[in-house]
This record gives structure tokens, C-alpha cells and sequence, in this order.
């Protein structure tokens, strides 16, 4: 009775906001399948000029953006696959932050068609964390070396906000030895500006709301009536409302596989260039998460919109060249071998040694977490083994959240972005907390290359920035002896 009086009370503020808003839907249907009509065969001269137009770093249109869509041709293809991975080093160097996933709690009021937490769903547990065991999550997580959480939460009376602000409080407070999470991003269901201003007081990161699918019709269909997601605009402006309660920092999203891709990214596209125009700051962040099969929840493998390996490693390098300064996040949704092959077309963050499971990390050796889960993961390497294939591939992992703290964060992280400074500032930063790693949480093999990787980075930037180079080497000596942060 309590979770659906409080839905009802919900529901009723949702349909009061929706007559009162005065934002207009900047999804325009029709002009963007207009676009994608018009631009549904390019040549590849025009192909090519948009690619030169990529690397000037300024962004692009969404009539360039269907451009690059619409390229079939293999060569093209290619052509576009190295113009992200060239930007990508341009705008991060060869740094890659990393996160965990940390899911708070699973109960959910509404009935998303794809979701394993759906209210319906009676295959999965569902369940939400004490305080105590919300602090026994983070040492674990703590434990394996990660700065950084994404909390996770359904929507449900059990986890209001009143409780989100108290798991952010939590999880700021624990510590492990010297160590503790030095960032919380939030991934939870839209809220009132009064609800942003309370998870801004208590230091929330990054606040990530996907829209899943920005086709309406889609939406309204995988959204049944009379449940809170049902409403698509209270949605759609869910991160300006963020953004009026100061939160500046926000992520955006599409769960690829519930409609047609080539429609979503330019509707990707709308929601940042929106942002852009009213706030002057488009999402810090986007995601691009596949939909993944989740027990009892057949719509997961029969939708006919699933997107292929391909159309993923397209998706991400068209986001890379359409907004270069906004980090593009990949999930351990993906196998390893792709997701070695999508770091390289643009991503800057993913999450490792991830359980996604509530509980999953300090239960970890328990059987059945499968049944817990909202969905299958498929890269189950450690936060260790991963950042060892990282390694591999020349990356630095980076555990940084010195630039939070400096107050660079919404415009002022974009004005040092564009001036080129993540390459030149982060990566540094990237070394020392990666030296931290390497010294407290590593195993021999991973010390051993990290070492290696740390000491190419020290010798290239020695040529270029000798000033740089000599203070990281004078930061990492201080590590060695004792000190951290
Ligand atoms: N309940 C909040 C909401 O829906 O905004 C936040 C938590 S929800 C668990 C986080 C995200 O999980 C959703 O936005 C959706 O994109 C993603 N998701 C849901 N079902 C999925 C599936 N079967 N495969 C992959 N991602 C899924
Ligand atoms: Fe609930 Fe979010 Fe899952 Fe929808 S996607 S059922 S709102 S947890």
C-alpha cells in the first residue's frame, strides 16, 4: 500500500509538471528523419570533407553527423575509424578513467518492458542495502583499488531521495586504511529541482539519466501507462532540471537495441546541442549501453532493433568526431575483445571488476548471483586483470579526481578541454593515482608493466615537456616514500 500511494502522489506531480513546463521537445521526429533521408547517400567527397571537418575539433552538425551514418562503404569506414581514434588522442592522450558500478538498490515501481528490475518481474530478487552494507560495498571496492562509483538505484519509495542522499553520505564516509571513493556519480530516476538542489548538497558527481529511446511512440510503448516512466518530458528534462538545481555535471544516454540507432545518435545529439543552448555547457559524459538479456525478460532478445558489433564501433566513432570534448563511457556490457577494439575508436571511461548485482561485490564467491543481476555482463576480468590488458595496449588507467576537486567540473572542465589541457594536465594525474594503484592494490605482473608504462610515458613527455616531466618524477619519488593524494 505505501509504494503505491507513493507512486500515486508521484504520479500526480508528473502530470502537474508536464502541463506546467514551458520547455519545448527539442526532438523534432519528422526534421530528423528528414535529415536522414536527405543525406542517406553521400558521396564520398562529402564523406571526406566532413571527416576534415571532424579533426578541426569544433564538432558537428547533425546533418554532418547523418553523413558519417549513412557511410557503408568499407574504406569510408575505415577513414572514419581512424579520424576517432585520432581525436581521441588528440583531447585524452592515452589516458582511460575508471569507475565501478555500485548498485544501491533494485526495487523498482515501474515496469520498463527490457529490465530485469522491473516491478514485475518476480525471476529476480531484488533488494535494497543497509547503511552497513552499503559501507561493507564500498571497502570492497575500496579494497581493489577504485576512486570512483557509479551508484546505481531503482525507483521506489524504499530508495527516495532521502535515501540516496544518505548512501552518498555513506559512501563518502568509508574509508579503507587512507583510502576512500573520491567521487560518486549517480545513474537514478528523474527528480523535482527541489530533490537535485538536496543530492547536490551532499556532493553527488556526475548525474547520469538515460532516455533509452528518443523515438515517442517507442518510448510510451516499453514504458507502460500509470508508471512513473511513462512520462517522456518529465524525462527528457530531467538534467536541465539538474542543472537549474546547479548540478553541472550531467550524462546522457541511449539503451541501443529499443529502436532504430541512426535515429537515437541524432537524438543524442539534439539533447547536448539543447543543453549547450540553454545552460552553455552541453552532457560531460554520454553512454551507449546495448541492451542486454536479463532473466525473465524475453523483449531483451526478440526486439528487432538489436545493434550489431559494427553499428556499435560505428556509434561510437560517429560520437567521437560529432562531440570531442564529452567522454563517451563503455560498459562491461561488452566482451573484452570489443571492448578493446571500442576504447581505441573514443572511449574515455569504463568500469572494471564490475558486479552489477546489489550486494555483488562483498558476495561475490556466492553462487546464483545471476539471479540478482539486472542484466548479463560480459567482461568478468578483475579490476587488476583489466587494467593489465590495458597496459598492454599502452594505456595509462586512471583513478584521477583531482580536477573535481580543483572546481573543474561543467564549464569550466569543457574550457580546459578545449584548450587542450586533458592530454597535458590529466595524463600526469593519470600517473600519480595509477602509481598509487600500482604501489597499494597491484599484483607483481601488473607492477611490473605498469613501471614500464610509467617510465615511456616520462621519457616521451621529457622531449616535449621537460618542466612537466621532472615534477612527475618528483611527485612519483614522494609516493615511494609513503605519501599518497
Ligand atoms: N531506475 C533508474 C532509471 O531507469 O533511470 C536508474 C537505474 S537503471 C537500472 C539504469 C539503466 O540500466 C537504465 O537507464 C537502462 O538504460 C539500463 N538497462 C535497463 N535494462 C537493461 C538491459 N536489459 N540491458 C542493458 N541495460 C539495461
Ligand atoms: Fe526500474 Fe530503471 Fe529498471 Fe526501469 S530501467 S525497471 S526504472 S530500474
Amino acid at each position: 500500500l505505501a509504494e503505491k500511494t507513493w507512486r500515486d502522489k508521484r504520479l500526480e506531480m508528473i502530470k502537474r509538471y508536464e502541463e506546467e513546463e514551458k520547455r519545448q521537445d527539442f526532438i523534432n521526429e519528422a526534421e530528423i528523419w528528414r535529415i536522414l533521408e536527405e543525406k542517406a547517400h553521400p558521396e564520398p567527397a562529402e564523406v571526406r570533407e566532413v571527416l576534415a571537418k571532424a579533426r578541426e575539433l569544433k564538432g558537428l552538425s547533425p546533418e554532418d553527423t547523418a553523413v558519417l551514418i549513412n557511410t557503408q562503404d568499407p574504406e569510408l569506414l575505415q577513414e572514419l575509424f581512424e579520424t576517432a581514434f585520432w581525436i581521441k588522442n588528440q583531447v585524452y592522450g592515452n589516458r582511460i578513467v575508471l569507475f565501478a558500478p555500485l548498485y544501491v538498490s533494485s526495487p523498482c515501481v515501474n515496469n520498463c518492458v527490457y529490465c530485469g528490475f522491473r516491478h514485475s518481474n518476480e525471476a529476480v530478487y531484488k533488494r535494497t542495502l543497509t547503511m552497513e552494507e552499503l559501507a561493507q560495498e564500498v571497502r570492497v571496492i575500496t579494497r581493489a583499488g577504485h576512486k570512483r562509483v557509479l551508484a546505481v538505484f531503482g525507483e521506489h519509495p524504499a530508495s527516495d531521495v532521502d535515501y540516496i542522499c544518505r548512501s552518498l553520505e555513506t559512501i563518502y564516509a568509508t574509508k579503507h586504511g587512507r583510502d576512500e571513493i573520491r567521487r560518486v556519480n549517480v545513474n537514478a530516476a528523474p527528480m523535482t529541482v527541489e530533490e537535485y538542489r538536496q543530492v547536490k548538497e551532499v556532493g553527488i558527481g556526475t548525474y547520469q539519466v538515460f532516455q533509452e529511446t528518443y523515438h515517442h511512440e517507442t518510448y510510451r510503448r516499453l514504458h507502460p501507462p500509470d508508471t512513473l516512466k511513462h512520462s517522456y518530458k518529465w524525462r527528457l528534462f530531467a538534467l536541465h532540471r539538474a542543472q537549474e538545481a546547479g548540478i553541472d555535471d550531467v550524462a546522457i544516454g541511449v539503451l541501443f537495441g529499443l529502436f532504430d540507432w541512426r535515429f537515437e545518435v541524432l537524438g543524442l545529439l539534439y539533447h547536448a546541442m539543447d543543453l549547450e543552448r540553454e545552460f552553455g555547457i552541453g552532457p560531460h559524459t554520454i553512454s551507449f549501453p546495448r541492451l542486454e538479456p536479463a532473466l525473465n525478460t524475453p523483449f531483451t532478445t526478440n526486439s528487432p532493433y538489436l545493434v550489431s558489433d559494427e553499428e556499435l564501433k560505428k556509434i561510437i566513432a560517429i560520437l567521437r568526431c560529432a562531440v570531442p570534448y564529452t567522454g563517451l563511457i563503455l560498459t562491461a556490457r561488452e566482451n573484452p575483445e570489443l571492448r578493446r577494439e571500442l576504447i581505441r575508436l573514443g572511449v574515455s571511461q569504463t568500469d572494471a571488476g564490475s558486479r552489477i548485482a546489489v550486494g555483488g561485490y562483498s558476495e561475490m564467491e556466492k553462487e546464483h548471483i545471476l539471479e540478482r543481476q539486472q542484466f548479463k555482463i560480459n567482461d568478468t576480468r578483475s579490476l587488476d586483470e583489466f587494467i593489465y590488458d590495458l597496459c598492454q595496449d599502452g594505456y595509462i588507467p586512471s583513478f584521477c579526481t583531482a580536477g573535481y576537486r580543483a572546481g573543474r567540473t561543467g564549464c569550466h572542465f569543457m574550457e580546459f578541454a578545449k584548450k587542450g589541457l586533458v592530454k597535458n594536465f590529466c595524463v600526469p594525474n593519470a600517473i600519480l593515482t595509477f602509481k598509487e594503484y600500482l604501489l597499494d592494490y597491484a599484483s607483481p605482473r601488473t607492477r611490473e608493466l605498469g613501471e614500464k608504462i610509467i617510465e615511456q610515458y616520462l621519457q616521451e613527455v621529457e622531449g616535449r615537456l621537460p618542466r612537466l616531466a621532472e615534477k612527475v618524477r618528483e611527485y612519483l619519488a614522494r609516493m615511494e616514500a609513503g605519501e599518497r593524494d
